[in-house]
């Protein structure tokens, strides 16, 4: 048994087995035991049947005296009854629904429960209870592993039996320096506790080490690539005093004080000689993109280049639009550039970039692609910095001598988490809206007759002028049985309402560009969108927008939604239509009708998911992690932080023999375009 040999090399595990295996990823024996318990169960508490209490878990045996399989009870479940005896006393064990049992189970089966009795009419029950043969009966702390169909507790709880002898041969990524100054235990105790724990303290231990391990991973690859960045000498800088003056006199509206504020901290940065690395956060509609202008004319001005990285083509297209607007009178020139694009228009793009006649690209990320040169830039943007990965970030970035960055993005971060993501960026705040916005009412409906009342009102709204956007989580009804489809919800309004539109990501570029220019104009009163309108979209006539099976949205999703409309000066409204209703769907739209705080929501948004889900790598470009739980291991990280630092400061290639593991590791998880070379 090797740990790169593939599951089918276990008896019992053939091709069909293994399918269900990857299905969860896991392809080697290697893969099973890196492969953690998601929980634990406590089964210590193991009792007789006299000593059972109300409401405490508990494990018990007995033998099965008498099976009764009920008649349908409510709403059709059938009910089965045991009575379950031992030396002491019996107890009877209610299953609901359950009719297979009365095959399973027999008269004089030894059985071992596990549950909570409870007390019914005076005398003690357990509903439900967890049970298997006594023979094969595990008590103890017992693992619960994540499972995907086709694969039972029990089976893997055995395989992961099996593979015990391979702890020992487990890669140890971690040098004996790392191990000892952090007081870690061995990668053997480690797995062996994570598995089948012995008791909490040793659990404990080996968690930490194991996230450790994790974080030192993220921490060092990190700071390579910072140390990578910093050693490139002074940046583009932006010397011309005052440059900016010029261009915020011709903006049709004053800036708000926060957009002041972080202009003089922007303006002051490209002034300096050190390179601007800035992230630029501000809730949706806060007014980002004005202040990015001004950090663009100014580095025009100075004479560099300028290059703005949009995560969508709608979004960079509508930059696009904004900045020959604004840029052109003052003589400078704007180029577009996306993937979608006719070979012979991205040429002519490519050219004059390098020959230095574009002033100011806006794009996605083509603009990342090895083809695209300039010939001085000097200013990096990045919006909606949260929709890019770290790798794409770095990337933009070397397409200069060592120029200006600023990202800027629209989703609240928290100050710990920024340190981690962001660690030497200087982070500057917009937090005031323009004025004369009022802030966005907020209906949520789970009936038919407040869906009806919802369109009466997009009705009216219509009359008056305005326009609708009407958002659904799906393209078309093949996805999924229970949701309206943007196709499905369509051919419903077309019928009532004449200029409606459809857009969503698999239409063809040109499509998309057409519509979105309709509706730009007014052309068009409802455009029904997929989530693809997510991020930036601003048409101020918009005061409606509706989301169709809100429940399938996530607050931070909606949030931002919701910020495509009171762009302008009307009142605008958002409709949460809860298809299919449940708690979590309810609390969420609760929650969105109480604030347009977009840092209020994310912290709600916290607390209903948890911190896991909500700071999850995966949203930031960030690779994914095992165990280790940004918020809820602040402690572990530093530790790992300033371990990271220790060996970069004494290796900082990591070239020494003990450090190759941990390079090796760092090299896979960031993957091969991750810049490693000091
Ligand atoms: P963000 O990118 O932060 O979501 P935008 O930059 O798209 O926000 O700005 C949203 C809207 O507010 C735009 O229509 C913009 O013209 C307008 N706006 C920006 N700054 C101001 C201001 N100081 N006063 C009035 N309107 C503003
Ligand atoms: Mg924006």
């Amino acid at each position: 048994m090797e740990l790169r040999d593939s599951l089918t090399s276990i008896k019992g595990i053939g091709p069909k087995k293994a399918e269900c295996f990857s299905r969860l990823g896991i392809e080697t024996l290697e893969d099973l035991i890196f492969t953690f318990p998601r929980i634990y169960e406590d089964r210590r508490n193991v009792r007789t049947i006299s000593q059972l209490e109300p409401e405490e878990d508990a494990v018990f045996s007995g033998t099965v005296d008498i099976i009764r399989p009920g008649g349908l009870k409510g709403k059709g479940r059938r009910v089965v009854k045991m009575l379950i005896s031992d030396d002491t006393g019996s107890i009877e064990v209610v299953f609901f629904n359950a009719a297979y049992l009365a095959k399973t189970v027999h008269i004089g089966d030894v059985l071992t429960f596990f549950g909570k009795p409870q007390m019914n009419n005076e005398r003690l029950q357990v509903i439900h209870p967890q049970f298997e043969k006594t023979d094969n009966a595990q008590t103890g702390i017992i693992p619960i592993y994540p499972l995907t169909r086709g694969i039972s507790q029990r089976e893997m709880r055995r395989l992961q039996t099996k593979l015990k002898p391979l702890y020992a041969k487990a890669d140890n990524i971690l040098s004996n320096a790392t191990i000892e100054k952090n007081k870690l235990c061995n990668l053997e105790f480690a797995l062996e506790n994570l598995h089948f724990p012995q008791d909490r303290e040793k659990f404990l231990q080996s968690k930490y080490r194991m996230v450790f391990e994790e974080f030192l991973v993220l921490q060092a690859g990190l700071q390579m690539s910072k140390a990578d960045q910093k050693n490139t000498g002074p940046g583009a800088c932006c010397s011309i005093k005052g440059a900016e003056q010029e261009y915020i006199d011709a903006m049709p509206y004053p800036l708000t004080k926060a957009q002041r504020r972080v202009t003089d901290e922007i303006i002051s940065d490209l002034e300096g000689r050190k390179m601007m690395n800035r992230l630029l956060q501000g809730d949706v509609g806060s007014g980002k993109t004005a202040v990015a202008e001004i950090a663009i004319y100014k580095a025009v001005k100075s004479g560099w280049q300028a290059v703005m990285m949009a995560p969508t083509e709608i979004l960079a297209s509508q930059h696009f639009a904004g900045f020959k607007e604004s840029f052109s009178k003052f003589g400078m020139n704007v180029g577009f550039l996306t993937g979608s694009m006719k070979t012979g228009e991205k040429r002519e793009v490519l050219e004059k970039l390098a020959a230095g006649d574009i002033d100011i690209l806006v794009g996605t990320h083509a603009v990342i692609q090895p083809e695209v040169e300039f010939a001085k830039l000097g200013l990096v943007i990045t919006d909606e910095q949260h929709r890019f990965g770290v790798n794409q970030r770095i990337r933009l970035k070397e397409k200069g001598e060592n120029p200006n960055v600023l990202v800027m993005t629209a989703t609240p971060i928290p100050r710990t988490l920024a340190v981690v993501l962001y660690g030497d960026m200087d982070v500057s705040v917009i937090d005031e809206m323009p004025p004369g916005r009022q802030p966005v009412k907020t209906i949520c409906t789970s009936d038919d007759s407040g869906r009806k009342a919802c369109y009466d009102f997009v009705e009216r709204q219509i009359r008056q002028g305005h326009q609708i956007y009407v958002v659904t989580p799906l393209i078309d009804q093949s996805e999924a049985m229970d949701a309206k489809s943007a196709q499905e919800v369509y051919e419903e309004l077309r019928k009532r309402f004449e200029k409606t539109a459809l857009i969503h990501g698999a239409m063809k570029q040109s499509e998309k560009d057409e519509i979105m220019a309709k509706f730009n104009d007014g052309k068009i009163d409802i455009l029904v969108a997929t989530v693809l309108i997510e991020v930036g979209i601003n048409v101020p006539n918009a005061t409606v927008m509706v989301i169709e099976n809100a429940e399938r949205f996530g607050l931070a999703q909606m949030h931002q939604l919701r910020g495509r409309v009171g762009r302008g000066v009307h009142q605008s409204y958002c409709y949460l239509l809860i298809g299919n209703e449940s708690e979590l769907a309810l609390k969420r739209g609760e929650i969105m009708t109480n604030s347009t705080d977009g840092f209020y929501i994310a912290e709600e948004d916290l607390k209903i998911r948890g911190p896991g889900e909500i700071f999850g790598t995966r949203q930031h470009g960030l690779p994914d992690m095992k165990l280790a739980d940004m918020a809820r291991h602040l402690n572990v990280l530093a530790d790992a932080r300033d371990e990271a630092r220790r060996l970069l400061e004494e290796d900082s290639g990591m070239e020494k023999e003990e450090n190759q593991p941990l390079k090796r590791r760092i090299i896979k998880l960031f993957g091969e375009d991750f810049s490693l070379n000091l």
